[in-house]
Parts: C-alpha cells; sequence; structure tokens
C-alpha cells in the first residue's frame, strides 16, 4: 500500500467476526453464492455482502456465531470451507512476504 495518501473517501466497515471498524479495504468481502459463503476480494459481486478480516480468529468466530446466514439473508446454514481454504491461504501468503 503506497501512494494515495490523501483519498478522500475512506469507508468504514464492520467486521463480522470481531465486531470491529475497520477500513474497507482491510475487509474482505463475503457474498453468498447457492447455499455458500464465498469471497469477493474485489467488491464487485452482486447482492448483499458481509464484511470480516481476512483472518481465521474472525471468520471462526463470524462462522461459530452464525452472522454469515444472517447478514447475507440465508434461508439455512451457509457452507463456509471455501471461504475458510481462501483465508487460510492468503493469511499463509502473507506471512511468508515480509
Ligand atoms: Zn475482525
Amino acid at each position: 500500500m503506497s501512494g494515495r495518501t490523501h483519498d478522500p473517501v475512506c469507508p468504514e466497515r464492520t467486521c463480522v467476526g470481531c465486531r470491529e471498524r475497520a477500513a474497507k479495504n482491510d475487509l474482505l468481502r463475503i457474498v453468498k453464492n447457492e447455499d455458500a459463503c464465498v469471497p469477493d476480494p474485489r467488491g464487485t459481486l452482486p447482492g448483499r455482502g458481509a464484511y470480516v478480516h481476512p483472518v481465521l480468529v474472525c471468520l471462526d468466530q463470524a462462522v461459530r456465531r452464525r452472522v454469515f446466514p444472517r447478514a447475507l439473508r440465508a434461508p439455512g446454514a451457509l457452507d463456509t470451507k471455501a471461504l475458510r481454504r481462501y483465508v487460510e491461504q492468503t493469511t499463509v501468503a502473507k506471512q511468508a512476504t515480509p
């Protein structure tokens, strides 16, 4: 992250895991696809979105409290396996880069 030091718009969202507010850019947007949660890192997919820090602690908290079906207006449980794998991979990638 460099350049753009005076971006006038800095939208905030609440992480559904730890409930802390953070800049939208620091959070991962989650959308519903069929009966699964899918990551939307570019924020381009249509529909309702939920925001979570792209880390396992926040994701697991959100899954444990079943916030995704509520936040995404799903009638039943949502599959979060693919989402979890995505977060695991991005976390590992981040840790590998100094
Ligand atoms: Zn969080």
